[in-house]
C-alpha cells in the first residue's frame, strides 16, 4: 500500500516511522511519502491560507497548492484522497476496514477552517474522495486524525501484525463485541488476582468466560454496539442527543393529546413538559429514537431505578402507529437494560387497550399491586 500525506506540518507525522509502521516500511509493505504542502507555493512566504470568502473568522487554506500537489504526485483513478475534516463520515473499524483495501489513500490534512470546497469537488474528478472525521469533535488540523486513520488501517493489511489472530478478537472486530478483560504476570499484584478460570487450562471455560465478559461489557458500556437495532427497513433506532429535544416534545404532544383525549385524562405529565424539561431529561434518560424520511416519529426512554429497568415515554407519530414501530421500540429499550436490570416496569392508561395489548403480547403483566398515577396502571415483566 502507498500513502501519501499533504500537510502543512510534516514534522507531525513524523512517529510514522516508529515501531510496527517502520518495520512494514522496511519489508516493503508499505511505502510512505510525507509532503510538506508548501512546495507548491510559489510567492516568498509559501502562503496556504487565505481569508474567507463571505467574511469570517479565521482563514481558509488556498485551492492552488493541493492542485498542483495532486498532479505533481501523479493522484488519479485508483486512487483515494482521504479529507480528513469533523463534518466528515464517522471514522470506525468498518471504515478501516475498507480503506485497508485501496491501493494508494492520500491525505489532505486540513488547518485554519479548512480546505477550499473547490479542492474537495476537483479531487472527487480525477480519485475517489473519503471525507472522514476522527469523531465529534474539533482538532487543530488534520495531521492526528490522519495519523490516527492510518494506524487503524495498516495494522488491517495482510502480512503487517507478528500474530493475525489478535485481529480476530479484538473490540469491534466482526463479532461486534468489545474485548473481554485481558491479564498478564504476575499472578497476584497488590492482592489482586488473576481470574481463576484464566489459569484453568480448559480452553473451552476460558472461550466461554471470555465471551460472558466481552457481552457483559458491550452490555454496561456500549449497549449500541451489543444490540445495533433497526426497523425491518435499516433504519436504525439511536440514541436521542440534546438537540432532538424540540422534535421529541412535538412528537410527545401529539402522541400525549391523542391518549388523552382516549382516556379523558388531560393529567398526563408528558402533556404538559416545557422543552427544557424534555432537554433536562435527556440527561437522566437514556432516550431512544427513530427517523423517517428525516422525520423523528417514533421514541422511547429507560433508567435504571434499583434492580428495575423503568421504560417510558413509547410513542409512534399518529400516523404511523399500527405497524408494528412500538414493538421494535419497546424491543430495543428493553435490549439495551443495562446488566444490574432484573426486570422491567412502565405504566400506561388504564383504558388504553391498544398498549395494554402491545405489553402483554411482550410478556408484561398487570401490578394492580403497584402505585401509578390515576387513570393509569403499572406492568412489569422479568429479565
Ligand atoms: N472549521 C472547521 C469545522 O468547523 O468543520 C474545523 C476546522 S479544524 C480547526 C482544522 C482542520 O482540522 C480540519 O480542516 C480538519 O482537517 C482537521 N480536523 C479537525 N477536527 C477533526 C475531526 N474531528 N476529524 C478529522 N479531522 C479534523
Amino acid at each position: 500500500m502507498r500513502l501519501d500525506y499533504l500537510t502543512i506540518f510534516p514534522d507531525y507525522l513524523a512517529p510514522l516511522r516508529l515501531s510496527l509502521p517502520g518495520k512494514a516500511i522496511d519489508s516493503g509493505l508499505l511505502e510512505l511519502h510525507v509532503h510538506d504542502l508548501r512546495a507548491w507555493t510559489h510567492d516568498r512566504h509559501h502562503t496556504t491560507d487565505d481569508t474567507p470568502y463571505g467574511g469570517g473568522a479565521g482563514m481558509v487554506m488556498k485551492p492552488e497548492p493541493f492542485g498542483e500537489a495532486f498532479e505533481a504526485l501523479g493522484v488519479g483513478a485508483g486512487d483515494t484522497v482521504v479529507f480528513t475534516t469533523p463534518s466528515g463520515q464517522p471514522f470506525d473499524q468498518r471504515v478501516a476496514e475498507d480503506l485497508a483495501t485501496r491501493e494508494r489513500l492520500v491525505f489532505a490534512c486540513g488547518r485554519y477552517e479548512g480546505i477550499d470546497q473547490r479542492v474537495i469537488d476537483h479531487a472527487r474528478t480525477i480519485a475517489e474522495v473519503r471525507e472522514i472525521s476522527l469523531g465529534d469533535y474539533v482538532l487543530n488540523g488534520g495531521e492526528v486524525a490522519a495519523l490516527a486513520i492510518t494506524e487503524a488501517v495498516v495494522r488491517l493489511l495482510p502480512g503487517f501484525m507478528g500474530n493475525a489472530a489478535s485481529l480476530v478478537e479484538e473490540s469491534h472486530a466482526e463479532g461486534g463485541l468489545l474485548e473481554y478483560p485481558v491479564y498478564t504476570k504476575p499472578r497476584t499484584w497488590q492482592d489482586r488476582e488473576v481470574p481463576d478460570v484464566l489459569l484453568s487450562g480448559d480452553h473451552g471455560r476460558i472461550a466461554r468466560w471470555r465471551h460472558e465478559q466481552a457481552v457483559r461489557r458491550t452490555a454496561e458500556r456500549r449497549p449500541d454496539l451489543l444490540h445495533p437495532s433497526a426497523l425491518d427497513d435499516g433504519t436504525p433506532i439511536v440514541r436521542a442527543v440534546r438537540g432532538d429535544a424540540e422534535e421529541l416534545l412535538t412528537l410527545q404532544r401529539a402522541c400525549w393529546v391523542q391518549e388523552a383525549i382516549a382516556n379523558e385524562m388531560l393529567d398526563i405529565p408528558a402533556l404538559h413538559e416545557t422543552l427544557d424539561e424534555v432537554r433536562a431529561d435527556l440527561d437522566r434518560w437514556e432516550t431512544y429514537v427513530v427517523r423517517r424520511a428525516g422525520r423523528l416519529v417514533g421514541s422511547v426512554r429507560g433508567r435504571l431505578d434499583g434492580d428495575v429497568w423503568e421504560i417510558g415515554r413509547l410513542a409512534v407519530a399518529p400516523d404511523l402507529q399500527g405497524q408494528g414501530l412500538g414493538r421494535v421500540l419497546l424491543g430495543h429499550v428493553e435490549a439495551v437494560a443495562p446488566s444490574g436490570a432484573a426486570s422491567y416496569r412502565l405504566v400506561t392508561g388504564a383504558r388504553n387497550e391498544r398498549n395494554l395489548g402491545l405489553y402483554k403480547k411482550a410478556g408484561y403483566r398487570l401490578r394492580r399491586d403497584l402505585a401509578a398515577p390515576s387513570g393509569a396502571v403499572t406492568l412489569t415483566k422479568r429479565l
